[in-house]
């Protein structure tokens, strides 16, 4: 039995006449860089997410350094998020100069404890980040009314969560702005590199323009110190026609989620919980179990791919280890880092497959 974690090839092939014309016509076409193919993938992509603007940058982690930016967050200023998520998160707040500030999650969710916002905040908090983790919204409500009471910006880092919804509504329109990433195997996923921010705001969504390219509204005139962070031609035509298949892919990730529920209901692992009034999209389907590295082994022996997402919270890796954590401490988050083990799941994933993982998973608890 060979069942991979993720096959990014079954993908490409399903897809192959399409991405590869795309990818021939803007060869042919000589225009590399932020043309035609990147305008058009922003206005669709920002129209998917029910808001007005979108700006195609260089990665998801470029995405968050420059909605920081835009929202002229640096040096003295503190942003808070959680400690359970990629290092990105907290990667891109220490790349503007400010100090990220880490709280704990919810157990059932993986995201951001609201409960524990207040607490964090002190008068040097500009922002808070929020991560819609695995494809599951964080809790946007009570997160942006305590933003709202203290003067805070709030910016989704959505890397994990296209096309997830929070109350009949996308996530990436609740914030001031909203970070995407393309990397090759999120929902949606370039052949290489690529992110966008996200806003309903014309002048933030302005700024992030300028700042991804060395503050230029005019071609070599710099208004303020920028980057360069930019999404090139190839990635957005390729992109722009797997957005079409985005909600398709989606779904099938709900029905295989579904599927492992079922299967799995009543084993020694623990399913992920989906918050009331909310679609997850299963960027990961995540289980917990305690008795989490004996299961993977114990897959891997039966050729069966699983990975740990994440093995350390941000906190309890080597580069943090002086990092700023908000009151009540990270018990959830390590909780989470020693139980989670990420089980085989994306749209191109035969039903066998998930078959002979749910027996294999049932079967470790007998
Ligand atoms: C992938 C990811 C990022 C960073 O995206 P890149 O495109 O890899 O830079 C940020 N946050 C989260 C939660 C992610 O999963």
């Amino acid at each position: 039995m060979d069942i991979p974690f993720l096959d990014l090839k079954a993908q490409y092939a399903a897809l192959k006449p399409e991405i590869d014309a795309a990818v021939t016509s803007v060869l042919a076409g000589g225009w590399y860089i932020l043309g035609e193919q990147v305008r058009a993938f922003e206005q669709e992509f920002a129209a998917y997410c029910g808001v007005a603007y979108g700006v195609g940058v260089g990665s998801g982690t470029a995405a968050l350094q420059l909605a920081l930016l835009a929202c002229d967050i640096g040096s003295g200023d503190e942003v808070i998020t959680v400690s359970y998520t990629a290092v990105a998160t907290v990667a891109a707040i220490e790349l503007t100069g400010a100090t990220p500030v880490l709280v704990d999650i919810e157990p059932a969710t993986f995201t951001l404890d609201p409960q524990r916002l207040e607490g964090a905040i002190t008068a040097r908090t500009r922002a808070v980040i929020p991560v819609h983790l695995y494809g599951q919204p964080a809790d946007m409500l009570p997160i942006l009314d305590i933003a709202r009471r203290h003067g805070l910006r709030v910016i989704e880092d959505c890397a994990q969560a296209h096309g997830a919804m929070y109350r009949g509504r996308h996530i990436g329109s609740f914030g001031d702005l909203a970070c995407f990433s393309f990397y090759p195997t999120k929902n949606l996923g370039a052949a290489g590199d690529g992110g966008m921010v996200v806003s309903d705001e014309a002048q933030l969504a302005e700024r992030v323009r300028l700042l991804r390219q060395y503050g230029w509204r005019q071609r070599y005139v710099s208004e303020m110190p920028g980057l360069n962070s930019r999404l090139d031609e190839l990635q957005a035509a390729i992109l722009r026609l797997k957005l079409r298949h985005l909600e398709e892919w989606n779904r099938r990730r709900q029905a295989l989620a579904a599927r492992y529920d079922a299967l799995l209901a009543g084993s020694g692992v623990v399913t992920p919980a989906v918050r009331q009034g909310c679609r997850h999209v299963y960027h990961l389907y995540v289980v917990r179990s305690r008795r989490r590295d004996a299961l993977q082994a114990y897959l891997k022996d039966r050729g069966i791919g699983t990975l740990v997402h994440y093995p350390l919270a941000v906190h309890q890796q080597p580069a943090y280890t002086g990092v700023t954590i908000g009151p009540g401490g990270l018990a959830e988050s390590e909780r989470a880092a020693a139980e989670v083990l990420s089980l085989p799941l994306y749209p191109e994933m035969p039903d066998e497959h998930l078959q002979q993982v749910a027996a294999a998973v049932r079967a470790f608890d007998r």
